[in-house]
């Protein structure tokens, strides 16, 4: 088992000291439900065949259909699928969406393929788990280097596979084939909800107010928007070319177009900052002088090596998984505060959840109506693990797990355990 999976669980176990947990639903909750290797076969544009390794894993549906997004990812691997699957498991009891956790991968370099070898891809993929996904089963959204057109080719294929129009199998869609408004924002944006409604208990809001992002995708680059909008200076920022340092604070508008157009954030120009721009390390921008680090890309970059470098005092988890267990307990020792990601990037699935609904209703809500309905859940569950991680005088991480667990196990004891037939 991979060290990511390790901590995963451990997690499990760490919250179960806090909250009555029956042994039976313990070790329902330690293992997958069910995973699905396949190796995708497709035809390249030069004629040739390839093929890809997949997963999908299903981890725990007692809540509910299962959710949770598809990777293409060079480094993924079935221990990181079935991670990012129990995140996702104890994410939707958090936030309180009706779901049971789930993740799907290919391994595979998208820069590698042309546009037509990726959509090929895709509808392979939905081929391969057909019989595993479905709207009241098993429901895909986009992750790391899959985006609303990948979704949109999935949704297509799983239609012509079954005959029927079900844009409910899939979420994250283009908004013209059933997707929501607000979803392209919605992981930021959650995100953004729980800083504010905590910014107080987490002291930062009479702070300078310097954020260093990691991560300039789709989340990193529209929080940093977010931020820089509310007064926020964007001190650093990375992607996967390295990271770039302004003291007097980056644009991320203007950065996020040069990107757009050059490539990485490495390329940047004058107009991206307020004043000198460096290059530095991936490393260095975690021992930046700064009030709030947000990790926004892969898994396990806070790592044992570079924890004890951290000056900021708290860090929001935009990514999943980015803070390692070891790498956790130096921060908890050095008084830095972490918002893990089953609550701070939450507000994905949640928006996720409300397209699903909107295409089971066959209507659908105004952006405004997103936004009014995202907020109060993100607040309302950010108020009640602060809370808890007090009285119970626990870090939010394990806070978390436990609201996620007393949910799972309500849920689990609603079909009956030992207690109720053997009294
Ligand atoms: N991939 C996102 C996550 O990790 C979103 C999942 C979803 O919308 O189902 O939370």
């Amino acid at each position: 088992m991979s060290e990511t999976l390790q901590g995963a669980i451990s997690q499990l176990h760490k919250a179960a000291k806090y909250t009555e947990v029956p042994d039976e639903i313990l070790d329902i909750l330690q293992f997958p439900a069910e995973v699905l290797s396949s190796r995708l076969t497709i035809r390249m544009d030069n004629g040739a065949r390839r093929s890809f390794q997949a997963w999908r894993c299903r981890y725990d549906g007692s809540r509910g259909p299962t959710k949770g997004g598809i990777r293409f990812h060079p480094d993924a691997n079935m221990d990181e699928v079935v991670s990012l699957a129990f995140w996702m498991t104890f994410k939707c009891a958090v936030i309180g969406v009706p779901y049971g956790g789930a993740k799907g991968a290919v391994k595979v370099d998208t820069r590698e393929l042309s546009k037509a070898e990726l959509e090929r891809l895709s509808r392979a993929y939905v081929h391969a788990f057909a019989g595993l996904i479905g709207p009241d089963r098993d429901i895909p959204a986009p992750d790391m280097y899959t985006n609303p057109m990948v979704m949109g080719w999935m949704m297509d294929e799983y239609c012509s596979l079954v005959g029927q129009h079900v844009p409910g199998v899939i979420t994250g869609k283009p908004l013209a084939i059933g997707g929501s408004q607000g979803r392209s924002i919605a992981t930021a944006l959650g995100g953004f909800y729980v800083l504010q409604q905590l910014l107080k208990s987490l002291d930062l809001d009479k702070c300078e107010k310097r954020v260093v992002i990691q991560g300039f995708g789709n989340a990193g680059a529209t929080m940093a928007e977010m931020l820089h909008k509310d007064g926020w200076k964007i001190v650093a920022v990375s992607d996967s070319s390295g990271g770039i340092y302004c003291k007097e604070g980056l644009d991320p508008v203007a950065l996020a177009e040069r990107k757009r157009k050059k490539g990485s954030v490495r390329d940047y120009d004058k107009s991206c900052g307020g004043g000198k721009i460096e290059s530095i390390e991936r490393d260095e921008m975690f021992e930046c002088d700064c009030d709030l680090i947000i990790p926004a890309a892969l898994e396990s970059q806070i790592t044992r090596d570079n924890a004890s470098a951290i000056k900021a005092r708290v860090i929001l988890e935009l990514a999943n998984g980015p803070v390692t267990s070891d790498a956790d307990e130096i921060l908890q020792k050095n008084d830095v505060i972490v918002v893990p990601d089953i609550l701070a990037n939450a507000g994905g699935v949640t928006v996720s959840y409300f397209e699903w609904v909107q295409n089971k209703q066959g209507y659908y809500w105004i952006e405004q109506e997103v936004y009014d309905r995202l907020k109060p859940m993100m607040e309302t569950e950010s108020q009640a693990v602060w809370d808890l991680a007090e009285s119970k005088k626990i870090t939010l991480r394990t806070a978390a797990y436990v609201l996620g667990l007393e949910r799972l196990v309500d849920a689990i004891k609603a079909v009956g355990t030992q207690a109720y037939f053997c009294p």
